[in-house]
């Protein structure tokens, strides 16, 4: 497994697998690696000769109270990780390498990050979007993973990669919990035992609401006040708690079509979102 600092080898490395005929699947992440990241470095291998791992803490999808400065960082430990998955290439770029001081150049989605994640914080997506589009273009990769936890992002990049004809295949891959049902995150780090404990009420919350929707429960307003009790009675803090068309992430009052219920909350000082599709 090689490690790449600079964009100038990482052009090089990648040119060589290009030249050797090899494709090439990116999985971006912030590191702090998870099982739930590396379930996409699984998903990756499926659809690419080569695997490449990015991390990468993009300060330009923080907001200015955010936690750019507390999110959770150890290369080593995500070295080990990517070394022990199999993974080809680790791309470990700094702020310097990512961007120019005088920056100018910004790729904004106008529709489905207006809301959600994206009403909560302003410019998140633009910061998303952007630095996905700068590892598509310092890796030329065929292929990039994203997982089904940042549904929203994930939605955003498929539409980012249609309308600006970014020649790049998105997979969406499933999201992974952990045993006690706790979305899997590298946030979750942050969380106390008695935050994480209570901060269960999310996934139990949204499980609850996919068995009643199962059960033909079809009023989204139902399924919100379901889980966002359930939250509320717990302690936390919502940011939101919605049910969206899964392709437009208009809200549905009634489902009638494919759709996600989604969650925003703190436990603490950690945001947690998870989410549900509904069928
Ligand atoms: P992050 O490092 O949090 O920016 O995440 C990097 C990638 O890993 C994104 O595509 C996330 O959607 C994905 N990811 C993070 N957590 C999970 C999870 N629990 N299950 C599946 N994918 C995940």
């Amino acid at each position: 497994m090689i490690i790449l600092r600079s964009i100038a080898e990482t052009r090089k490395a990648l040119d060589e697998w290009r030249r050797q005929g090899r494709s090439i699947a990116l999985v971006p992440t912030m590191g702090y690696l998870h099982e739930g990241h590396l379930s996409l470095v699984d998903e990756a291998k499926k659809h690419a000769d080569r695997v490449v791992v990015s991390i990468y803490v993009n300060p330009t999808q923080f907001g200015p109270n955010e936690d750019l400065d507390k999110y959770p960082r150890d290369f080593a430990h995500d070295e080990a990780c990517c070394q022990a998955r199999g993974v080809d290439a680790v791309f470990y770029p700094d702020n310097a390498v990512m961007y120019c001081p005088d920056h100018s150049c910004w790729v904004t989605e106008e529709s489905l990050s207006q809301t959600m994640c994206g009403a909560a914080r302003p410019g998140h997506f633009r910061g998303v979007t952007t630095v996905v589009l700068k590892l598509f273009n310092i890796t030329q990769c065929n292929v990039a993973v994203f997982g089904r936890k940042d549904a929203q992002q994930a939605l955003i990049i498929q539409r980012m990669v249609r309308d600006l004809n970014v020649p790049v295949s998105i997979i969406v891959a499933p999201l992974v919990r952990a045993p006690d049902g706790l979305a899997m995150s590298s946030r979750n780090k942050y969380l106390s035992s008695d935050e994480r404990q209570r901060a269960l009420s999310i996934s139990a919350g949204l499980k609850q609401a996919a068995a009643l929707f199962a059960g033909g429960e079809r009023q989204a307003a139902a399924l919100c006040e379901l889980v966002s009790a359930g939250i509320t009675k717990a302690g936390g803090n919502i940011d939101y708690v919605v049910v969206m068309d899964r392709d437009t992430l208009r809200p549905l009052t009634t489902i009638d079509r494919p759709a996600v219920l989604a969650v925003a909350a703190f436990f603490g000082k950690p945001r947690l979102i998870d989410n549900v599709f509904l069928d």
